[in-house]
């Protein structure tokens, strides 16, 4: 588990064990998913509203999606579940209208093509990051969310990857100053 959406999160860093709020991990993957999934949605919200269309009950409903991952007093998952096909059914719905528009609609972005599973359970695996463990810094800030940076077994920097950079890693580096317990 890894979330780090509110104020209360564990040491200032992030909650990864089990949320202070108590959120667990199968409704903060879901959360995650939504997010996901909620970007392949603008992606054809955006294509769209360059031609013109716009959807309204599209937008409100973003709007209350992302809301729902903000909150801390409602952890039902099955609500996750039916935000997510939600979504994903939206996205179809604004892809069909881009592409009668004759807009682009050939996004490769996973968010554009993702099929949700159909179980809670597999619904939130598919919530799950993915850890990539690499040496190239132009491969870990092109490709992550976010960033931990190792050093002589230790983490010894953390960092969002759009507030990183490659002197900013380097720093963390040579600070040898371990950062996560
Ligand atoms: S929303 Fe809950 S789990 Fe997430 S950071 Fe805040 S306290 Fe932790």
């Amino acid at each position: 588990m890894f979330c780090n959406q509110c104020e209360q999160t564990a040491k200032g860093i992030g909650c990864n064990i089990a949320g202070v709020c108590g959120k667990n991990e199968e409704v903060a993957d879901l959360q995650d998913l939504l997010i996901h999934a909620l970007q392949g949605l603008a992606l054809f919200a955006q294509e769209g509203r360059k031609l013109g269309i716009v959807d309204e009950a599209v937008d409100l409903f973003t709007y209350e999606a992302i809301f729902s991952t903000l909150t801390n007093v409602d952890f039902d998952p099955e609500r996750f579940v039916v935000l997510i096909k939600r979504t994903v059914e939206l996205r179809e719905v604004m892809k069909a209208k881009v592409a009668a528009a004759g807009g682009k609609t050939n996004f490769t972005e996973a968010p554009a093509t993702l099929i949700p599973a159909g179980s809670v359970a597999e619904l939130a695996a598919q919530g799950k990051g993915v850890v990539m463990i690499s040496s190239e810094m132009p491969e870990l800030l092109g490709m992550c969310d976010r960033i931990y940076v190792m050093g002589e077994g230790k983490i010894v920097g953390e960092m969002l990857a759009k507030e990183a950079s490659q002197e900013k890693i380097m720093k963390c580096i040579m600070s040898q100053e371990e950062v996560v317990a």
